[in-house]
């Protein structure tokens, strides 16, 4: 039995390659610190859980919510992108629940991308956008984006002709896999292009109160006009540490939302309501909590940069994500350094091309490692002779 074509299309997921290293480096035992995938290494804020044990225990959760979430949850939502940005939506209309963000995303690309169809998609980015386009059967164009543009598409690089043929475009600030953050300028430029050639922007928020240094990130849905053309991501996965939980929000204009309700409506049946009860708990976050939580990620932050800086590495800070996207030694690639880490080190760093061959020349720190653990990496980094400035040969 031969699996679709779709299916030839979609490379080896990164992590689960990732997975399969650090198992049979754990099999030796060996004792491999991974700073791979961004998942969040601290607990659910206590309050949610709290909401969440009394969510169960009432058993009006235990049915089939409803489709689009329920009423208060997406009230919830509506009134915080009220409260955050100034944002008013219809909760009704404009705020869809869904099982976290990632089946969100892939379902957008099957409401509009049909078989031959162009999307725009970063590179390097979160692989979800360029694998949901393939399962849709769609076609990715890539924007490169590196430090010579900001880490944001240039737009008047797209070829009129692709631009045409382009249904979606997608977007995510601050940045995965490279702590990038856009301002509202720079998203009034894609707007005026979404409105040129008819895309959807679809922008992902994972990553908006994940912030330091006195980053505020704005929302696409901030400027004016934007909503007919653009559908937002929100999370409550990182902010909240609830990767596990699968709950999350869309919010933008009604029709491009009808589009994925309609699949929506086809394929799952929503989030568990007990869920969407302690959804709302965390939506109401003291914004204290969510600073503490920031602090652990930037004293991290500190400590691992100023440690890459005495090996010789050169960088801005990130002033959001608990990323660090970091050039390799010269002479190498992605793959060499990545290998390197692992074999001298025993520390797993993601490739910068996991994430689009533009990743080339870069590899990824996820800071969801306590500082203890992050004062070992450097020793060992140390120990093993890696530096900015080592050869390949000296290894
Ligand atoms: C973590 C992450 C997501 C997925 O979030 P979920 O809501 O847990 O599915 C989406 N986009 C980016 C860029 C991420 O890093």
């Amino acid at each position: 039995m031969k699996p679709s074509k779709k299916i030839d299309r979609i490379p080896p997921y990164l992590f689960v390659e990732i997975d399969k290293k650090i198992d049979e480096a754990k099999a030796k035992g060996i004792d491999v610190i991974s700073l791979g995938v961004g998942d969040p290494d601290t607990p659910t804020f206590p309050n949610i859980v709290k909401a969440m044990h009394e969510a169960i225990d009432d058993p009006s959760t235990h049915n089939y919510p409803p489709y689009q979430g329920t009423k208060e949850f997406r009230q919830a939502c509506a009134g915080w992108m009220n409260k955050r940005f100034g944002v008013n939506l219809d909760p009704n209309t404009e705020i869809l629940a869904m099982i976290g963000s990632k089946e969100g995303i892939a379902h957008v690309f099957m409401a509009f991308i049909d078989e031959g169809d162009y999307t725009l998609v970063p590179d390097p980015a979160y692989p979800v956008y360029r694998n949901a386009t393939y399962l849709a059967g769609g076609i990715p164009y890539f924007m490169p984006i590196g430090p010579e543009n900001n880490y944001l598409p240039d737009l008047d690089k797209i070829p009129e002709e692709i631009a045409q043929k382009a249904k979606l475009m997608f977007l995510n600030y601050p940045n995965n896999p490279t702590g990038a953050v856009a301002n509202l300028d720079y998203f009034k430029k894609v707007l005026d292009f979404a409105k040129k050639y008819n895309i959807l922007i679809c922008h992902d928020q994972a990553y908006c109160e994940m912030t330091y240094d006195s980053y505020v990130a704005p929302s696409f849905l901030q400027i004016e006009g934007a909503k007919d053309y653009c559908l937002e991501f929100f999370s409550h996965s990182k902010t909240y540490n609830m990767t596990g939980w699968r709950i999350a929000w869309a919010a933008g204009g009604e029709k491009p939302m009808n589009a994925l309700k309609v699949i929506k409506n086809n394929i799952d049946s929503g989030a568990f309501k007990a869920v969407q009860k302690a959804g709302i708990i965390a939506l109401e976050t003291p914004q204290e909590e969510i600073d503490k939580l920031n602090n652990m990620y930037k004293k991290r932050r500190d400590l691992v940069t100023k440690g890459l800086r005495e090996m010789g590495w050169e960088f801005e800070d990130p002033v959001a994500t608990f990323y660090l996207w970091l050039p390799v030694p010269k002479d190498m690639t992605s793959g060499d350094f990545a290998g390197i880490m692992l074999e001298k080190a025993a520390v797993v760093v993601p490739p910068g091309t996991g994430y689009g061959p533009m990743g080339e020349g870069f590899f990824r720190i996820a800071l969801t490692v306590d500082e203890e653990r992050l004062k070992e990496v450097l020793q060992r980094m140390k120990n093993a002779g890696i530096s900015f400035d080592m050869s390949k040969e000296a290894v």
